[in-house]
C-alpha cells in the first residue's frame, strides 16, 4: 500500500458527518462565578443556553458587559474539541502539536479497527496536514494493514 492508497483508505473508512462548529462565551472570563471561561468550547445550542444561564445568575447588568456567543468558525486546536455541556465533538483543525499527539495515540494504544469509523475520522484529522515525506507513513500504513487483517485473525470461530 502506498501513501495515496492509505489516504483513500482512511477517507473511505472515516465517518464524514459534519460536526457542529466550535463556540465559546465571549467575555465570560470577566464575569465572577460564571462557571466557565473563554477556553470552554460549546456547540451553538449549549453556548446560547450558557449565555442565558450566566445572564440569569447576574442581575447586575454591568457585570455582563460583552457577554455573548462567539465562535462559529473553524478553529485550530491542540486537541479534538468537545462541547463542555453535551459532549458532542466539535469541528476544529488540529495544530501540528495536536496532530502529533493524536497520531501517536492512533498508532499506539488507540489503533482503529476496520469498522471504527470515528477512529478513522480521528486519523483523517491527524494526517490532514502531514506531507507525503513524513516519516510516520510506514507506521500509519502498518496500522491500516493490521486493521485489514484483524477479521481474518479473529474470524476463525464465526
Ligand atoms: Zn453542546
Amino acid at each position: 500500500m502506498n501513501i495515496a492508497d492509505a489516504r483513500v483508505f482512511i477517507w473511505n473508512h472515516a465517518d464524514q458527518s459534519q460536526r457542529p462548529a466550535e463556540h465559546w462565551v465571549h467575555g465570560s472570563g470577566d464575569v465572577k462565578g460564571s462557571g466557565c471561561d473563554e477556553g470552554e468550547s460549546y456547540c451553538y445550542e449549549c453556548c446560547v443556553k450558557k449565555v442565558a444561564q450566566i445572564i440569569d445568575a447576574h442581575p447586575e447588568a454591568s457585570e455582563l458587559a460583552g457577554i455573548c456567543v462567539d465562535g462559529g468558525c473553524d478553529n485550530e486546536s491542540d486537541h479534538p474539541a468537545y462541547c463542555s455541556s453535551c459532549g458532542v465533538q466539535l469541528s476544529c483543525t488540529l495544530t501540528d502539536e495536536g496532530s502529533d499527539s493524536e497520531l501517536e495515540a492512533l498508532l499506539g494504544d488507540a489503533k482503529p479497527s476496520l469498522e471504527d469509523q470515528y477512529g478513522w475520522r480521528a486519523m483523517q484529522d491527524a494526517i490532514e496536514m502531514i506531507t507525503d515525506d513524513d516519516l510516520r507513513w510506514p507506521a500509519i500504513i502498518a496500522v491500516i494493514e493490521l486493521a485489514q487483517r484483524l477479521p481474518v485473525l479473529f474470524g476463525s470461530d464465526q
